[in-house]
């Protein structure tokens, strides 16, 4: 048995039976210096010039400015459907990143922040910006003459390279995409239709990503978007927090001492929900309790902060396998960017079995009409655990939450979906009713 984790935790994430965990760290003074809030900002203004930029490029972007936004939905028919009731419970929303436009995932707010911050920088270095003018010059002739001899590179299992790639290749860059090749047939397929080159590696995520990363070292007109490291990503998710912040104030969600927020993210290697996770902590503070979604054979933020952070601990070295039908949270190593900043401000982690995400995602479709990918179905649970498990009692108790529940909100963060193909999701359905154990098909 492993040396990295107590005993009874490893022979419980062996038996890849979903569970709850909850970080004893939680609360504790951050080790590392973390991002200021003001870097936050900065992206979030950053995204905020560059919306003329992005209608530009993207039509189907005029219609909203070109804001890159999600909207924060009821889930009034699920969790009535689920058998909680709101008025003891507190109230259940879909913060819907599913449905974030052109990307259709999660992964359009760090990938787009980074690949726009890219931008800027080459087009200042060659005098193309106008410091005070609108980013809508970077989709000029000239800008994507200087774009296309420049190339911007990833390693991806599929949701950040569509979003890197589509944005890479609007504006003129040479895009190349290093992908797993169980990574799915129909994203690649899209990529290469946008004119996205795809390079296919035999071995998992991180083997395609250290493929794209030395494959980019090699040529200094190469970027390289680092899922693994990148401080741009991580402030491109970051911003969602205060957007999520405003819809909460706009739907007359308070968030205090009295009123608890519970926001439930899907995690991989842990940017988007440590970016998200860290706006969070710096708008709302003790208020608002995060916890990550990892599948049962990949919880690989859960190990790393167990273990402690003296060394990466990888869900290998724990003897789990990393197979999951969630291929967006298929992830062995956790981040070492993001699992330190995650060890003082995470409330914990709950896994998700496979059968799981296909059951959740068809609870969802049936209850609201919402269609997500088995990944981002991952933070559904999240309400259940804490407010039924003993594990999830513990916690409430442990800060004084019980007495409130009543007064909680629970946000569920859905993170792809709105790009799969309609035989996918009729094929996800499907899987969801032979669990279920559903005689018919749909
Ligand atoms: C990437 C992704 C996540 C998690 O983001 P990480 O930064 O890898 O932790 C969650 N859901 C979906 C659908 C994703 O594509």
């Amino acid at each position: 048995m492993s040396q990295h984790l107590p005993s009874p935790l490893s022979a419980r994430l062996l038996s890849k039976q979903a569970m709850l965990w909850l970080n004893d760290n939680a609360g504790s003074a951050p080790v590392p210096p973390q991002p200021a809030p003001s870097d936050i900002e900065s992206a979030r203004a950053r995204l905020q010039r560059c919306r003329g930029l992005l209608a530009k490029l993207f039509p189907q972007l005029a219609g909203n400015g070109g804001a890159i936004e999600s909207p924060l939905l009821p889930l009034a028919s699920l969790q009535q459907a689920q058998g909680s009731d709101a008025a003891r419970e507190g109230m259940w929303l879909l913060k819907a990143d599913h449905a974030l436009p052109v990307a259709g995932s999660i992964k359009a707010r760090g990938g787009f922040h980074e690949v726009l911050a890219l931008a800027e920088s080459i087009a200042q270095r060659h005098g193309l910006l106008d410091e005070a003018g609108d980013r809508a010059a970077l989709a000029s002739p000239a800008a994507r003459e200087c774009f296309s001899h420049h190339a911007v590179m990833v390693g991806s299992t599929g949701n950040l390279g569509m979003s890197i790639g589509l944005i890479a290749a609007a504006l003129g860059f040479r895009a190349v995409v290093h992908m797993s090749v169980d990574a799915k047939a129909w994203k690649k397929e899209r990529l290469r239709r946008h004119g996205v080159q795809v390079v296919e590696h035999a071995g998992d995520y991180a083997q395609a990503v250290a493929a794209g990363r030395s494959a980019a070292l090699a040529d200094p007109t190469t970027h390289f978007v680092d899922d693994e490291h990148s401080l741009e990503l991580f402030l491109g998710y970051a911003t969602a927090a205060r957007e999520l912040a405003d819809q909460l104030q706009q739907a007359g969600r308070m968030v205090d001492a009295a009123h608890p927020l519970f926001v439930y993210l899907p995690c991989g290697v842990g940017g988007a929900p440590g970016g998200i996770a860290l706006g969070l902590k710096t708008l709302f503070g003790e208020h608002v309790h995060c916890f990550f979604a990892e599948p049962a054979a990949a919880p690989c933020m859960l190990v790393q902060l167990a273990a402690g952070l003296g060394a990466p601990v990888s869900v290998y070295d724990i003897g789990l396998d990393n197979r999951t039908e969630a291929d967006g949270l298929a992830v062995g190593l956790a981040s070492p960017l993001v699992s330190p900043l995650m060890a003082s401000l995470l409330s914990g982690v709950f896994t998700v079995e496979d059968r799981q995400l296909f059951a959740a995602l068809l609870s969802l479709f049936e209850a609201e009409g919402i269609e997500l990918e088995p990944s981002a179905a991952a933070g559904l649970p999240g309400p259940a655990w804490i407010c039924r498990s003993e594990t999830g009692r513990a916690y409430l108790d442990r800060n004084g939450l019980g007495h409130l529940l009543a007064n909680a909100t629970h946000v569920v963060w859905s993170t792809g979906g709105s790009l799969v193909p309609a035989a996918e999701h009729v094929r996800f359905r499907a899987e969801g009713r032979r669990l279920r154990g559903d005689a018919q098909p749909e």
